[in-house]
């Protein structure tokens, strides 16, 4: 039985996920909860005959009410246990030689470092993290407090905002945790370029470093090239482009804000202005523009924000995926390159090839997938836990 008395006992046959090292358990495989665990609390999880099967935090208002910290019976949920597991996700990352190339990685992405509901980016000597589930919120003193214990580290900023914890119940929260505040902009470096970035009031935890190999890559091929940047961000990978000599870079997004950071970081890498091109508008609507006014490029990278948030929002989601992937197939020159992206979890790799299998169809035109790609290395997956393998893109060429 339950070594604290606090315990959730799982439904007859619904054990099954958990023996597989799923670490989130859905309230309707749930025949009890037992010792009225606080939200975030820890208490174990029992199959319907009472074996113990792990241990995990409760969470009183999400559909998935436990979310699963370790399968091992004679490991506490302590200060310890936190120390292993940010230890361990930092020594991952030291094996990755990602300095190199960055002095920004993500620390901790969740699940797959075995601290679900944690995203903690490293941005220079700055961490910026989310503590998005109720079980990383209980535990938020001790994990902020083990981070300060990091080499190099100055300053630790909150942006708990993401809507996964309004389903956990959780206000959203942000602001400085611990140390100096990280100053509105942040410099840092990621493959030769140094880049802006704003902990305080940029996207997510203030940039996306997920896409780091991805942006390497679009830079490679874009030698002498005209290329088109949609929902281009701060920038990443057009003035990649820039960078390896693209011959034109239009960056095109709906912020103007992002359209600014771009120019930011423009004239801050010595880049050449005259070869590029800033709209603000909608992807949707100027993919149009550019099919009726007859305007080609060489290179289009498509980088939309989540379609869909949820899996309910997945159909609607698929056309608008389908209908920009269309639109872009349209505007490539022949031997053009479609850099295209999802960075919806539930859209899934297999589903993401299809829809942008049918954009090629209706496009009549002959392509060839030449990359599949995934998030970078320190955004690592874990086989167990598929729901974490959230971006997903593919390298059309078309003939
Ligand atoms: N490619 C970027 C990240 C893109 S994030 C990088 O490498 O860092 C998604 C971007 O899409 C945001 O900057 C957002 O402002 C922009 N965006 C959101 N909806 C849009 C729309 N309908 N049309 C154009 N841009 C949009």
């Amino acid at each position: 039985m339950s070594t604290f008395g606090k315990y959730l006992q799982l439904k007859p046959g619904r054990e099954h996920s958990v023996l597989q090292r799923h670490p989130w358990i859905f309230s309707g495989a749930v025949a009890k909860v037992a010792g009225e665990p606080m939200s975030g609390e820890t208490m174990d999880v029992l199959a319907a005959d009472g074996k113990w099967l792990a241990r995990g935090a409760f969470s009183a208002s999400s559909q998935i009410c436990c979310r699963i910290w370790t399968f091992r019976q004679e490991e506490a949920v302590d200060t310890d246990f936190f120390q292993r597991r940010l230890r361990a996700a930092w020594e991952y990352r030291q094996s990755l030689s990602l300095r190199e190339i960055t002095d920004s990685w993500r620390l901790v992405h969740g699940e797959a470092d075995g601290l679900p509901g944690c995203v903690i980016d490293k941005f220079g000597p700055f961490l910026s993290c989310q503590f998005l589930s109720a079980g990383a919120e209980y535990w938020r003193k001790t994990i902020v407090g083990l981070l300060q214990e990091l080499p190099d580290i100055h300053g630790i900023y909150e942006r708990s905002e993401a809507e996964a914890r309004i389903r956990e119940g959780l206000e959203p929260r942000t602001g400085l945790l611990w140390g100096e505040k990280p100053p509105e902009r942040l410099i840092i470096r990621e493959n030769g370029l140094k880049l802006s970035v704003n902990l305080i009031s940029g996207h997510k935890t203030g940039y996306y470093l997920d896409q780091r190999a991805n942006r390497r890559l679009a830079g490679e091929i874009a030698f002498e090239k005209e290329v088109l940047d949609c929902c281009c961000y701060s920038g990443g990978f057009g003035l990649q482009a820039l960078r390896h000599q693209a011959s034109k870079v239009t960056f095109l997004d709906s912020s103007e804000e992002s359209l600014e950071l771009v120019k930011d970081n423009l004239s801050r890498n010595d880049l050449p202005a005259e070869r590029t091109e800033y709209l603000k508008a909608d992807v949707f609507v100027q993919l149009r523009r550019f099919r009726d006014s007859g305007r080609k490029f060489d290179v289009i990278i498509l980088d939309p924000p989540k379609f869909a948030e949820t899996r309910s929002r997945l159909a609607g989601a698929c056309r608008g995926y389908k209908d920009i992937n269309l639109l872009a197939l349209k505007l490539l020159r022949p031997k053009g390159h479609l850099l295209t992206f999802s960075c919806s979890a539930a859209m899934t790799p297999e589903l993401f090839r299809k829809v942008v299998g049918g954009a090629v169809q209706d496009s009549n035109r002959r392509t060839r997938v030449c990359r599949q790609f995934s998030q970078d290395a320190d955004h690592p997956l874990s086989l167990q836990f598929p729901e974490g393998d959230y971006l997903t893109g593919l390298e059309l060429v078309v003939e």
